[in-house]
């Protein structure tokens, strides 16, 4: 199965605490995601991520249409364990993550959860912390930390569980430039040992690094494409509230004065090396 996630026309309501629909937050995405792949979704606040995000590892179920994440539909509620297994979600806030006193206690709390053996979610502990490049922390107390820190304890403790697919949502907001830079560089790492990764971010230059950016507004889908489709069409991201890339602005700026930069430049290295053989 290529897909690991398949979304077929969501629409997805909250509700008052009379029960009554407030206004749609999804109004009817498909979209399908593939296995391996490094997602970038963006939009202006409210436009409907984090709705869609917790649509995926069955946190809200849909009022319409349906989501399957490896094949099982997030509403048949006998496979919402294998669901959550697949599909982890990382937040915001590391702090409302993190619930124990020592690190590695904090990453153990998932594993011993599933029930597993005391020698197998040691060795979960391990691997995980060494995941994050935390392990040298792993005694000491999450508090202590630095935000940054934090965040990538609050990711062991997701990859512990072994997930195929890890939703993070704007898990560097809360975060100083050294820690925002910290996390990317675990979310690539990931990647590229193979797990799926669906990164919702307010940093543009977070979702040039992704191989497809979504760009989301008032509940639908609005622009899906690579990162250098996306941003190319600047006036249209600028018109839904967003910014481009600083690369893709600068670029933008330099054409203007005849130097001819490539559409498919987007990040600072790419630019760079054109810059470095342009006569
Ligand atoms: P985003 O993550 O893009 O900022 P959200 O998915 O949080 O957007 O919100 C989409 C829409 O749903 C917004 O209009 C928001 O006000 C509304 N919404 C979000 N969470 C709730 C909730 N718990 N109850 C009612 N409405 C909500
Ligand atoms: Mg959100």
């Amino acid at each position: 199965m290529e897909d690991i996630i398949k979304i077929e026309n969501l629409v997805f309501k909250y509700r008052t605490d009379d029960g009554n629909e407030e206004e749609t937050a999804v109004d009817d995405v498909s979209l399908t995601i593939k296995r391996g792949s490094f997602t970038a979704i963006i939009g202006r606040n409210g436009s409907g991520k984090s709705t869609l995000a917790k649509n995926i590892n069955a946190l809200l179920l849909p009022s319409g249409g349906a989501v399957y994440v490896n094949g099982y539909n997030t509403a048949d509620e006998s496979k919402l364990w294998e669901i959550r297994q697949t599909a982890g979600m990382v937040f915001q806030n590391p702090d409302n993550q993190l619930v124990s006193s020592i690190v590695e206690d904090d990453v153990a709390f998932g594993p011993e959860n599933l029930g597993l053996e005391p020698g197998e979610i040691r060795k979960r502990v391990d691997e995980s912390l060494y995941a994050v490049n935390m392990y040298e922390e792993r005694k000491k107390a999450p508090h202590l930390l630095s935000g940054g820190q934090k965040q990538r304890i609050a990711i062991a403790g997701v990859v512990a569980m072994r997930p195929e697919c890890i939703i993070f949502d704007e898990p560097t907001a809360m975060l100083d430039p050294h820690g925002r830079q910290e996390v990317m560089e675990i979310i690539e790492k990931l990647n590229r040992e193979g797990i799926t990764i669906i990164l919702i971010t307010h940093f543009m230059d977070e979702a040039a690094r992704a191989d497809r950016v979504i760009i989301m507004d008032r509940g639908k889908v609005m622009m899906d494409g690579t990162p250098a489709e996306v941003f190319s069409r600047q006036d249209e991201v600028r018109a839904m509230n967003l910014d481009v890339p600083f690369v893709v602005e600068l670029a933008g700026r330099l054409r203007k004065r005849g130097i001819p930069i490539p559409e498919s430049i987007i990040n600072e290295e790419e630019m760079v090396d054109y810059l470095c053989q342009y006569k």
